[in-house]
């Protein structure tokens, strides 16, 4: 008889997003005719920027023809794509990888889930808390912890790195050990951002404890702060013990047209084998598990590292984050505690009054008809905050502002 797999057995049902909709349908139901205004998902709402959009008709028009028609490109991705994103590394962070180290996907999200695979069972993750759910449940499908610990509603097995608004939401490396430590900056949910110094807390941890670091970067165009880092191997050392994880989703828009990276160095080393192992072994991973991204992707993707193409991804991200300032303001103006929101798409929102996050969502779905994203989705330390993103329409985002600042 086949069996289920066990690990996907012990995830935990009610994923943060599909509640939070079911909460929406059903004030919806109750209020038929009233709009919902979304300040929940982080999904992108602007259109695909004109060089891109013609770099993809191009390559449609290319598919369209047995001339120059083609099938299955690398597994690695398009070496032309590969060199452009080595150079904007070069070119943007200081950061001289070879093109070897990078590898082309369908997203971070496959990526960070998809990496657990080439550690071996018994590692230890850590993860940020709060931080983007799929860490926490790619661990657990893939074997690397024990049960849900109902009472202290945690896994066994993972090590929690929990943060709080005296820390700016940064958090330190953990006391334990940990083999794989899952970092995103700018952080979604919190929008916070790591320094330099912070950084390199943790590239000595990964030394001293010989772990690797998964370092998550989908939102490093939205840092304007100077001195922040956008890259983990802007930190000295990095390269020996971090993988890192981009994405052309929220800068380019490309959440439906679907392309990332991931960077494995060859310099990476490992405890049970040669340094450059889980290199090979994650372009072998690549090689049998998956054909390549698509191509009409990656001809958008390398149009958007062009310059023309740089500057219309920085006016993409610029426009959420006018969003941003928006809402940062009015929340200002209600006197309300909240962060991020400067180097990130993302306002981390203190509740009110005590409330969990889940009361609040409540109550400004109610009151003032905008959904946000309860905190407490995103981990432990998440209770008492809501997240509010700043994807949507300019115009959306400025009657949610104003309903918030009307009904509250
Ligand atoms: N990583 C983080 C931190 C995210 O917030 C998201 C999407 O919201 C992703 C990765 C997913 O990126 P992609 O669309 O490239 O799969």
């Amino acid at each position: 008889m086949a069996r289920v797999s066990e690990e996907f057995l012990l995830l935990q049902s009610g994923y943060l997003f599909p509640e939070v909709a079911r909460r929406i349908r059903a004030w919806q139901e109750k209020n038929p005719g009233e709009d919902v205004l979304r300040l929940s998902i982080g999904n992108t709402t602007e259109a695909i920027t004109p060089v891109i959009a013609e770099a993809m008709h191009h390559e449609i028009d290319l598919l369209s023809d047995r001339k120059t028609y083609t099938g299955y490109g690398d597994e690695q991705g398009n070496t032309e794509l590969r060199e452009a994103i080595a150079a904007h590394y070069r070119n943007e962070y200081g950061v001289d990888l070879p093109v070897s180290s990078f590898f082309i996907s369908d997203g971070a999200k496959s990526d960070a889930a998809n990496i657990q695979s080439i550690f071996s069972r018994s590692s230890i993750p850590a993860v940020q808390d709060p931080s983007y759910p799929v860490y926490v449940d790619s661990s657990v499908a893939g074997g690397h912890t024990g049960c849900y610990d109902t009472k202290r509603e945690a896994y066994n097995g993972i090590v929690y790195m929990p943060s709080d608004a005296a820390s700016g939401f940064v958090q330190t490396p953990p006391k334990e050990h940990a083999d794989i430590i899952y970092l995103c900056f700018p952080n979604n949910p919190t929008g916070a951002v790591a320094t330099k110094e912070q950084l390199k807390a943790f590239v000595d941890y990964a030394h001293r404890e010989k772990a690797v670091i998964i370092f998550d970067s989908a939102y490093s165009d939205y840092i304007s702060t100077p001195g922040i880092p956008h890259s983990i191997y802007e930190i000295e050392g990095a390269e020996d013990c971090a993988i890192e994880i981009g994405s052309f989703s929220k800068n380019a828009g490309f959440t439906g047209v679907r392309l990332g990276w991931s960077i494995v160095p060859e310099a990476l080393e490992s405890d049970n084998a040669p340094r450059g192992t889980f290199h090979r072994i994650w372009n072998r991973r690549q090689c049998t598990f998956f054909n390549g991204a698509s191509n009409i992707s990656q001809a958008g993707g390398l149009a958007a590292l062009s310059g023309a193409g740089r500057k219309e991804c920085m006016s993409l991200v610029n426009y959420y984050k006018g969003n941003a300032a928006i809402i940062a303001e009015g929340i200002k103006s209600l006197g309300m505690e909240s962060y991020g929101g400067v180097d990130s798409p993302y306002i981390w929102l203190r509740c009110p009054d005590g409330l969990s996050s889940w009361e609040f969502f409540d109550l400004l779905l109610e009151k003032a008809h905008v959904a946000v994203t309860p905190g407490s989705g995103f981990g432990h330390c998440g209770e008492g905050f809501v997240r509010i993103s700043s994807y949507g329409h300019r115009e959306d985002i400025e009657r949610a502002v104003e309903a918030l600042k009307e009904k509250l």
